[in-house]
């Protein structure tokens, strides 16, 4: 069975969602960081999700806690859906 998600075509839009704080933090390999990058450069919807997140985070490092808290991951991952809709 073939791999639904080769590298050269990067993650699928819900791995991008799953990882963005991974990839934010410097988290990631260099061949996760490739696929991550390939989606944002074909995925407007992914690409501005990850903007968001990476403002969310520059305000979470105000507080103490600085993981991206479950709450506000959720509305995120809420928001994404409904890009997706349209
Ligand atoms: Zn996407």
């Amino acid at each position: 069975m073939a791999d639904p998600t080769p590298v050269e075509h990067g993650y699928s839009c819900q791995e991008v969602v799953e990882l963005a704080s991974e990839y934010l933090e410097g988290a990631m390999t260099t061949e996760q960081m490739t696929r991550f990058e390939l989606h944002l450069n074909l995925c407007d919807g992914c690409f501005s999700f990850v903007e968001q997140v990476r403002a969310t985070v520059a305000m979470a490092h105000v507080l103490p806690e600085e993981e991206i808290s479950p709450a506000v991951k959720s509305k995120l991952l809420a928001a994404f859906k409904d890009w997706t809709r349209e």
